[in-house]
Formats: C-alpha cells, sequence, structure tokens
C-alpha cells in the first residue's frame, strides 16, 4: 500500500497484496459459503422420493445423517418449483450433490430451475453430451456468400430434448458446481456412515444398436446408485432396463442386495427383471411414476415379479412424496419407516394401462404427448 513497501521489493509486495486479496476473499466468500451447510446431524437417514407427476419424472432427495444433500434427478420442465419446495422444506440451502441420471427430459428437464435455484457443489451425470451443435457453422461462410442459418430440426422431438440438455448445460456453468462424469466403483461419503456408490454406467456404453428389444441406449446408460446406512441398504436405477440389470448381474463380486430399491424406468414392463429382483431381494419397492403416463407404468408385469419376490410396492402417482427414513440400526424395533404424503385407495399393485409402447425410442423423445390423464386401471370400474 506505501510507496515505501513498494521500495522493498516488488515481490514482496505482491506477495503481502496476494495474500491479503486471497484473506478478504476467504473472509467475504469463503466463509458465508462454509457456514451455508445443510440440516444439522440427526442420526437419521432421510430419502424423499419426490412427486414430480402427473406427468412423468424421477427426482430424489437423500439427506444424510451429516446433514449432507443429495439429490438425484429433477423431474421434468417445470417441476424445478417442486423440487426447490422440498428443498425448502427439508431445510436444504445448499446441495452438496446433484446427480442427473441421464439425459432425458423427465430426469433433468428442471435441472436449469434447479441449479438456478439453488447452490450446487457438485455436479454428476453419465457423461453423454446430447448439447446442440454451436450454431457455428453458419459462420463458416467465409467461401463467399453467407449461407443462412439451418433449418431447425423438422420436429420438435430432438431440438427439444437438444433444448433441456443445452439449458441444463448453461445453468450448470452459472451455477459453478464442479462437473464430474460418474465412475462406476466410485464412493461418495455422505457423512455419518452414509456412502453412495456408482454402480453404473460402466464402458462400453450401450449403443442404439445393441438396444434390439425394448431398450432405449439413454435409459441404458443411466446412473445407477447404491445408498449404504448400517444395516440399511437402497438402489436407484434411474431408467436402467433390464440389459442394465444384466450388466450389473454379471459382476458377481457387486453386492447388490438391499432393502429398498427405486426400481428402474418408472416402472417399465422392460425393467425389474426377474434375475434381478431375486439377487435385489427387496423388501420394499418405490415407483416413481405419474399418473398420465401413456407408457403403461407401471407395468403389470413388472408388479407381478416384485410381488412374487415378496416386495412391498410404494407408487408416487397414487401415494405422493414417498419418504424413507432409518438410523442405519434395526436393533430397537423397525430399521427402517416409510411414509407417504397420502393415502390411496387405489390398489398398488395394478398396473396402469399402456397406451404406447415404452421401448419406441420416439416415444421417450417426443413426450410432448402429454393430453388428459389416462385413467389407470384401477380407477376404472365405473367407466369403461
Ligand atoms: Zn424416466
Amino acid at each position: 500500500m506505501k510507496r515505501s513497501t513498494r521500495g522493498c521489493g516488488c515481490a514482496v509486495a505482491v506477495l503481502v497484496l496476494l495474500l491479503g486479496a486471497g484473506g478478504f476473499g476467504f473472509w467475504k466468500y469463503g466463509l458465508p459459503w462454509l457456514r451455508s451447510r445443510p440440516p444439522k446431524p440427526s442420526g437419521e437417514l432421510q430419502v424423499h422420493v419426490l412427486d414430480v407427476g402427473p406427468i412423468e419424472g424421477d427426482s430424489i432427495l437423500i439427506i444424510s445423517p451429516a446433514g449432507k444433500s443429495v439429490l438425484i434427478d429433477a423431474g421434468d420442465a417445470g417441476k424445478g418449483k417442486v423440487v426447490l419446495d422440498a428443498l425448502k422444506r427439508y431445510k436444504v440451502e445448499r446441495l452438496d450433490y446433484f446427480i442427473a441420471t441421464h439425459p432425458h427430459p423427465d430426469h433433468i428437464g428442471a435441472a436449469d430451475e434447479v441449479l438456478n435455484g439453488i447452490k450446487v457443489a457438485n455436479m454428476i451425470d453419465n457423461g453423454v453430451d446430447l448439447s446442440t451443435p454451436a450454431p457455428a457453422a453458419p459462420a463458416k461462410s467465409a467461401k463467399g456468400k453467407a449461407v443462412a442459418p439451418p433449418p431447425p430440426p423438422k420436429k420438435s422431438k430432438t431440438k427439444g430434448v437438444n433444448n433441456f440438455f443445452d439449458e441444463y448445460r448453461d445453468a450448470l456453468k452459472q451455477n459453478g458446481a464442479q462437473y464430474e462424469k460418474a465412475a462406476p466403483g466410485k464412493k461418495y461419503d455422505l457423512g455419518g456412515g452414509a456412502i453412495l456408490t456408482v454402480l453404473a454406467p460402466s464402458e462400453p456404453f450401450f449403443t442404439k444398436d445393441q438396444m434390439k428389444t425394448g431398450g432405449n441406449d439413454i435409459n441404458a446408460n443411466s446412473i445407477v446408485l447404491r445408498l449404504d446406512y448400517g444395516d440399511f441398504s437402497m438402489l436407484f436405477m434411474g431408467d436402467a432396463e433390464a440389459q442394465t440389470e444384466e450388466r450389473l448381474l454379471g459382476k458377481s463380486d457387486l453386492d447388490l442386495k438391499t432393502k429398498v430399491i427405486k426400481i428402474g424406468h418408472h416402472g417399465s414392463k422392460y425393467a425389474t427383471s426377474e434375475n434381478f429382483v431375486k439377487r435385489v431381494q427387496p423388501e420394499a419397492a418405490i415407483i416413481s411414476d405419474g399418473a398420465w403416463n401413456r407408457y403403461g407404468h407401471p407395468a403389470q408385469s413388472a408388479l407381478d415379479r416384485l410381488k412374487a419376490a415378496n416386495a412391498k410396492v410404494w407408487r408416487t402417482d397414487l401415494q405422493g412424496e414417498v419418504t424413507i427414513t432409518t438410523k442405519g440400526r434395526g436393533d430397537s424395533g423397525k430399521l427402517y419407516e416409510i411414509k407417504t404424503a397420502k393415502e390411496t385407495k387405489e390398489d398398488v399393485w395394478a398396473g396402469r394401462e399402456a397406451m404406447k409402447d415404452d421401448s419406441s425410442r420416439s416415444g421417450f423423445i417426443a413426450y410432448g404427448d402429454f393430453g388428459p390423464p389416462p385413467k389407470p386401471k384401477t380407477e376404472k370400474p365405473k367407466k369403461k
């Protein structure tokens, strides 16, 4: 600051200035950041499977016993408010991890809304990049004449997905979250003894050509996670279906047995295969689905497979938000508890009727074909 200081030697002065600026920066930004810590440790692990219906979607909030928070997916566009409201309700002021299982609108459609609404420390996705190619091409008109920009894709199909993805990536940049590609085997210490492990996707990624029946490569490359806390364990399948399950089953050393499972792809008939259910042996299966979905989620066959394995079922389309709480020990009673936002008179074991096959690729991508809610089978007695 003083001239005399400068006189002593530039290097020292610069160092002092840098240290000063660093200290000020830490005081101004670092401390508030450190202080904006989420809920206090409660000794309880919470998993909230949010209700982002009635149009289909996934969004799951984990709050660890140490207060660390993880959001898995954010639901479809427009659902950001539901997610942000839930974060507020559970006093999450900052997300430690935001995991996008795969780039489909019903999972990352509202990712931008969430990223714009809350500070995120770490963003994890499967690395599949659906960004719209930069419109730099028309600028290459250096050959002479100005080239008109390429017309937008005929249908809003692909464009829709790319828009979601572009918005997600833009918001991610704005948020400043640390980006990371999911790596199978990687463990995240959520504190208090809770560990989140990435199980999938593993390389090589499934390609379109490998999706012969009932498959969608983007779903197949979903991030699959396992959460462990004491004696409690839970699997989060994203939209993974049978081929992903098979790949997991192929890893004989992989511990897939868990108490609870958020089943794959909203209860699609192509997921939750018999062998997989046998290996996981879930006591409780959570189905995140929307009452307005036209893909027949959950499928009767998937429900039947869970029933045959003696699992109990909870459904967001009928019961709203599903919350699982556990202290990680079952010695003083139940190991975990499951509560729902509302009661249902419907039969949770009754599947919905499909109005279109959920293996159709365009079915996922178009996603704009939601009309009035198709009545679930169980609501059908009066109307046929
Ligand atoms: Zn989905």
